[in-house]
């Protein structure tokens, strides 16, 4: 076995150690060194690598824990020297131990063990299968000899054309594509066509001073590029480790997509669970509520504590429908496609103001909804938006009748709408926690009453709007929200 490419974490004079053993036992064994878990976090470049090994003292649990993934997808095996046996460190089919001596008889070990890891490995996961495109007939010797002989781990195919390669990609499943920049029928920008397509992961090798060319390369969607020497085929000896990290690279990307699926997945369960239960909550909770009511009514002469102890469950009831209700109409939110049209967005704070009729009556508010602009959105929720601002505008009055202003302006490639009142402010530490799902500046024993959602609903509405939303306030300053959305073109 050669060329293999090793990183190895563990002292001096271990490193020494098992390095002799390594250039003994296989040729070309490329090896990597790092003195500490600290210093190969810091410079650790594991892609190329084909094995790890490393002390059980320089590696802890929490860094393992890190790596773990890593090392599971790319299949680099991870083999932990220990001093001692013991209970197994990490469970895990890519991480081996093996116990030191005090005679340093394991170094013996080491090869054969090696050898049948990285064996064991080559079954399970098969061959790595590469394409070569290239139609010089030198450079095809320098492929044969330096790169296909040595690399017995993949199994390798040439082609001499653009022709060739379509055919053979439909063909056979290739992990990798390595196409020359020159060919009779076409260029690399037509391999690069071909590999997109198939979804093989390309390299590309160029003669030297084309650099520039190599960047149009990387940017049409080369995974990486070889300078050819074409005199002695050194080029070669570099393609092993660009070969590694393209292929763990890929391997990591389709890893990454698979995650990005499944948080989708769970978010969607998760959105619909909240759904369903706030939804099924709902009656239920209206009935109680109205039975309690009529316990109330029918109970009017029950001694005094038991009046105050209705009054309570009223009222901790009131919230409870108040907290489904926000939960329903977050969730709502979730399910409903965004179907943007042009709203009137003085209307839509005109019929915010409508639904808050009685609030505004009680405390006689005093509300200016200036003349606005139209913009692309969801109508129902820029109503909502407004009236939770607006609400709690009236809500947190202080002792001032309330005094508000809705009213918009542009700013730079946005469209600002602004909620104004005159209440009590929020003191600046507060300012990002506000917008947090439950989180409220007062418990429910104060006389303002509410669940902590408003804001979090205005700021769900925002996002799925593409705008952000902030506020600027201070302790009895009264308050501004502020919702911008981009302009479309
Ligand atoms: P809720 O009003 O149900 O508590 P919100 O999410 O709407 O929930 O608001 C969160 C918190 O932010 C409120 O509890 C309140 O302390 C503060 N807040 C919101 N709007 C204002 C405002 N206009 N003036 C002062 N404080 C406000």
């Amino acid at each position: 076995m050669n060329n293999l490419r090793f990183t190895i974490v563990a002292d001096k004079e271990e490193q020494m150690r098992i390095g002799n053993e390594l250039n003994e036992a296989f040729q070309q064994a490329h090896i990597t060194n790092y003195d500490s878990q600290e210093d190969f976090e810091k410079s650790v470049k594991l892609y190329n690598c084909d094995f790890l090994i490393a002390r059980e003292t320089l590696v802890n649990k929490a860094f393992y824990t890190q790596l773990s993934p890593f090392l599971e997808i790319t299949k680099i095996p991870l083999l932990v020297i220990r001093d001692a046996a013991g209970t197994q460190l990490f469970k895990n089919q890519v991480v081996r131990e093996l116990i030191k001596d005090a005679g340093n008889n394991y170094l013996k070990q080491l090869p054969p063990l090696i050898t049948q890891i990285v064996n064991e490995q080559l079954a399970v996961t098969g061959q790595s299968k590469i394409l070569f495109l290239e139609d010089e007939e030198i450079d095809i010797k320098f492929i044969r000899r330096k790169f296909i002989k040595l690399n017995p781990q993949y199994e390798c195919d040439v082609v001499s054309s653009i022709a060739e390669l379509r055919k053979q990609v439909g063909e056979k499943k290739y992990d990798l594509i390595v196409s020359d920049f020159n060919l009779p029928d076409g260029t690399a920008f037509d391999s690069i066509a071909i590999a997109a397509e198939a979804d093989i992961p390309i390299v590309i090798a160029t003669g030297q001073g084309s650099e520039k060319t190599a960047v149009e390369l990387m940017k049409s969607g080369a995974a990486d590029y070889l300078i050819k020497d074409k005199n002695m085929g050194e080029h070669m000896l570099v393609l092993p480790s660009i070969v590694k990290s393209v292929l763990n690279y890929k391997k990591l990307e389709a890893y990454n997509s698979g995650l990005l699926d499944m948080l989708r997945i769970k978010n969607q369960d998760l959105e619909r669970f909240a759904y369903i239960i706030a939804h099924d909550l709902r009656s239920p909770i209206a009935s109680a509520v109205l039975l309690i009511d009529t316990l109330q009514m029918l109970g009017s002469n029950l001694e005094p504590d038991m009046q105050d102890i209705m009054a309570s469950i009223k009222d901790v009831s009131h919230n409870i429908t108040n907290t489904i209700e926000g939960i329903f109409q977050y969730t709502v939110l979730d399910s409903q496609a965004d179907a943007f049209v042009k709203v009137d967005m003085t209307r839509a704070a005109e019929d915010a103001l409508k639904n808050l009729e009685t609030k505004v009556n009680e405390c006689g508010a005093i509300v200016k909804i200036e003349a606005m602009p139209q913009i692309e959105a969801n109508y129902v929720q820029m109503v909502q938006l407004f009236q939770n601002l607006m609400g709690n505008g009236i809500k947190y009055r202080g002792d001032k009748i309330p005094e508000l202003t809705v009213r918009s302006f542009t700013q730079g490639n946005e469209q600002v709408f602004a909620v104004s009142d005159n209440g009590i402010g929020i003191a600046k530490e507060n300012h990002k926690k506000i917008f947090e799902i439950f989180s409220r500046l007062h418990n429910s024993a104060s006389k303002y009453e509410g669940v902590g959602m408003g804001l979090t609903i205005v700021k769900r509405i925002m996002e799925r709007h593409n705008g952000r939303i902030w506020v600027e306030s201070d302790l009895g300053m009264g308050t501004t929200f502020l919702v911008a959305f981009k302009a479309v073109a």
